[in-house]
Formats: C-alpha cells, sequence, structure tokens
C-alpha cells in the first residue's frame, strides 16, 4: 500500500487499549505517514500545527490524540474541536464516535446552527469532547451551558478556513479567550498560508510542526485534466457549453459518483444540505452539484471523480475541491472546464503555483482514462 506506513501498526504507538480496540474496529490497521508522525507527538502534550494534504487521516490524528487523553469518569467537556461547516463537525463526530466505540459511555456531541439551542443543553450534562461550529460554540459558552473549565484541548479543523479573514477570527479569538490557560492546541490544515502563521502565533507557544514532505502521497492516485470551451460574450452560453462536455464524460467515463463544483451561487437550507450530503455517503446519488461549501474536508469515500465546471478562484480552493476525489490514495479524475482566454490563464496559474501536471483531456475521450 502506498498510502500506509510500511510494517509498524498502531500498537506501536503506545496508545490506550479501548483506543486501539477502536481504531482496530474502524478497519485502521497501520497509521498513515502523517499519523505516525504526529500521534506520539500529541500524546506528549505538544501543541502541533500539523500540515498535510487532503485524504491523509488528519480527522485519525486529532481524535485519537482526542480519546487517548479523556478521563472517562469525569463527563465535563475535556475536548473542545471546532470545524469551519457543519458538515464536516457531523463527519469528526462520526470518525470521533467510531474510534471511540471501544470506550463505555463516551460522550461526543455536535453543537452546530439551525439546531435548537434546547436540545444542545441536554447534550451538555454529558458531553466529554464537544464539537462544533465556531459561532454555535460561543453562544453555547456565553449562555453558560459549555462549561470550559475542565477543557485541556482545543482543536482547530481545517485552521486556514477558520482563520482566514472575514471568516471567524472574531468568534474564535473570543472561544480562546475563555478556555484555561493551560491548555493543548492542535491546528490541522492541508494548506498553511502565512496569513495563518501569523494567528497561530497568538494562540500557542512553541508549537512543533508535523508536514509531509511533498513528495508524499496523498493525491497520487488522482489523474487531473482540463478542456478549454468556446468563450461566449453570454455566461449562460458558456455553462451551457460546459454541461455538454459534462455529459459527454459522464457517458464516456465508468466513475463510481462525481462531485459537480460550481461557483455559481445556490440556496438550500441546512436541512436540505445535509440531506444531500448523507445521500451522497450512502450512495443515494450519484453526483451532487455544489458550491465551494463541499470543497473542504468532505470524506465521501465512493467519489472519484471531481469536476470543476468553473475554475475555481485560487489554488487552495482547486487542492481542496479535487482532494474530494482520490481520498487516501484511491484512484480518481479531476476535470477543470476553463474557456479559451482568461480562464485559461487562471487554470494555468494554478497549475503552475502547485507544480501540477495537467494535461488536456484527450478529445475524444478515450474508455481507458478512469
Ligand atoms: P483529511 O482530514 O486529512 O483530509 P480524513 O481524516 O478525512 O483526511 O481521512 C481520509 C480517509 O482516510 C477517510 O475515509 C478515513 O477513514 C481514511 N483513513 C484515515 N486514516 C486511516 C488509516 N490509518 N487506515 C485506513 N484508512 C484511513
Ligand atoms: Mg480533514
Amino acid at each position: 500500500d502506498v498510502v500506509l506506513s510500511g510494517g509498524i501498526d498502531f500498537n506501536a504507538l503506545l496508545l490506550s487499549q479501548p483506543v486501539l480496540d477502536g481504531l482496530a474496529a474502524s478497519g485502521f490497521k497501520k497509521p498513515s505517514p502523517i499519523q505516525l508522525k504526529a500521534i506520539p507527538l500529541g500524546r506528549c502534550g505538544l501543541d502541533l500545527i500539523v500540515q498535510a494534504k487532503s485524504g491523509t487521516g488528519k480527522t485519525c490524528v486529532f481524535s485519537t490524540i482526542a480519546l487517548d487523553s479523556l478521563v472517562m469518569e469525569n463527563t465535563t467537556t475535556q475536548v473542545l474541536v471546532l470545524a469551519p461547516t457543519r458538515e464536516i463537525a457531523v463527519q469528526i463526530h462520526s470518525v470521533v464516535m467510531a474510534i471511540g466505540s471501544a470506550m463505555e459511555g463516551l460522550q461526543c456531541h455536535v453543537f452546530i446552527g439551525g439546531t435548537p439551542v434546547s436540545q444542545d443543553k441536554i447534550s451538555l450534562k454529558k458531553c466529554h469532547i464537544a464539537v462544533g461550529s465556531p459561532g454555535r460554540i460561543k453562544q453555547l459558552i456565553e449562555l453558560g451551558l459549555l462549561a470550559t473549565a475542565s477543557i485541556r484541548l482545543f482543536v482547530l479543523d481545517e485552521a486556514d478556513k477558520l482563520l482566514e479573514e472575514g471568516s471567524f477570527q472574531d468568534q474564535i479569538n473570543w472561544i480562546f479567550s475563555s478556555l484555561p490557560v493551560n491548555k493543548q492546541m492542535l491546528a490541522l490544515s492541508a494548506t498553511y498560508p502565512e496569513s495563518l502563521a501569523q494567528h497561530l502565533a497568538h494562540y500557542m507557544r512553541e508549537p512543533t510542526f508535523v508536514r509531509l514532505n511533498p513528495s508524499d502521497p496523498g493525491l497520487i492516485g488522482l489523474k487531473q485534466y482540463y478542456r478549454l470551451v468556446r468563450s461566449h460574450a453570454m455566461p449562460h452560453k458558456v455553462f451551457e457549453e460546459k454541461v455538454l462536455h459534462l455529459l459527454e464524460l459522464f457517458s464516456k467515463v465508468p466513475f463510481n459518483q462525481a462531485l459537480v463544483f460550481s461557483n455559481l451561487h445556490t440556496s438550500l437550507s441546512q436541512d436540505q444540505r445535509m440531506e444531500a450530503m448523507s445521500k451522497l455517503k450512502q450512495y443515494q446519488c450519484r453526483v451532487l452539484i455544489s458550491t465551494d461549501l463541499t470543497s473542504r474536508g468532505i470524506d465521501a469515500e465512493k467519489v472519484n471523480l471531481v469536476i470543476n465546471l468553473d475554475v475555481p478562484q485560487d489554488w487552495e480552493t482547486y487542492m481542496h475541491r479535487i482532494g474530494r476525489a482520490g481520498r487516501f490514495g484511491t484512484h480518481g479524475l479531476a476535470v477543470t472546464y476553463c474557456c479559451h482566454g482568461e480562464e485559461e490563464n487562471k487554470m494555468m496559474a494554478i497549475a503552475q503555483k502547485c507544480n501540477l501536471i495537467l494535461c488536456a483531456l484527450p478529445d475524444p475521450i478515450e474508455p481507458g482514462l478512469m
């Protein structure tokens, strides 16, 4: 296996037996390279900045560190995990519950906007690990419902997104200042922009960097293509043209499930979003069309085709989008449609920045592409 680390298995990491049992029950036999590096350092109590590409197993890194550090008898909140979207929070919860499946009485709950606070209040009566979105977590601390005095571990998943300009900075600053001074912090991210480094410097004391070198596998099984389409003065004509190309692709490649990203705006309610996501994960739908909401963190294991109907606004977004296919070293295909001219230049700039080997999609599309 290209992704898993040689002969070492989780038993070598000196984790507690219930955590080892939970990892085995989750089907995790050997740690991935980032897990092998980060978990022992995290269990030493160090503040960590963990940077590794999408699909390398970062959720298991902090879930394992968190679970292994719990004092089960104490049912007040000991670990707080923040995530930038509700969907990611829900997903983290299921990973924690899976790895914690052998820990009797484990209480982990999700706290996100769009659900009643009264329900949160009940969940918080016993809650070892709280996972949530910054807005709702701040609200619960303000209301005195989430007690912070016992929190010893603070996790920022998708830290680059959480601390991006204009997103959750103020809420996270507020939450941070309400936590005990003595705590461990973990920040996980696929990219590590300068702005993130500056923010984390305020929060962490001498953080240890854990990163994989760029030649490490991650998206190694993912083939990336672009296809140029004619540009039109009318945007809807461009869109139509791209959709025709897309339909051709769908008819030619034997994909399992596809995610189609478009910069177009959609307005779905929280329930509708959750439903769409769970249909995708339960394999009840084959194609999900999405804005960038799903481009980060979402792990739907059968997705092996990612389409960009428009070139994403920046290279980080590109990497996050395509990272939805080829999770954990599996095979996948990513195709970006771009118009001649401006969009084409944008795509080439992204390719250069990310060192991508980007080829034109063969025309006609060969069946053996995937
Ligand atoms: P990241 O947060 O780095 O993008 P995830 O934590 O979402 O990645 O993990 C990606 C996928 O890899 C998930 O489907 C997860 O179940 C799987 N995975 C993680 N660690 C292991 C492991 N040690 N063995 C097998 N599969 C794993
Ligand atoms: Mg993740």
